[in-house]
């Protein structure tokens, strides 16, 4: 989306709360809302049904090197923001 970094919160992309280390390559930034829209739980969690009150919006994931949003319907989509390129987080 459009905030800019300084005002994004850092996003563990395997879950800490699965385990998921603090170290730059399970690192990425994202807005308040895409953090907390993020299934964290995944594929991980086989659930029976879905998850009430909290629809399923995709999560990302690291793809041979670069954070990728991995949409429900299973595509994998990079930032195609027009500076996205230039920033410190594209080249972790
Ligand atoms: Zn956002």
């Amino acid at each position: 989306c459009n905030v800019p970094a300084d005002r994004c919160q850092v996003h563990h992309i395997d879950a800490h709360k699965h385990g998921g280390y603090t170290k730059p390559s399970n690192l990425t930034m994202l807005c308040k809302y895409h953090n907390g829209v993020n299934d964290d739980d995944g594929p991980r969690k086989k659930r029976k049904r879905p998850s009430p009150g909290k629809p399923k919006r995709g999560r990302m994931r690291r793809h041979r090197g670069k954070v990728r949003l991995h949409t429900p319907g299973g595509k994998l989509v990079g930032n195609t923001h027009h500076v996205s390129s230039m920033g410190a987080m594209d080249l972790i």
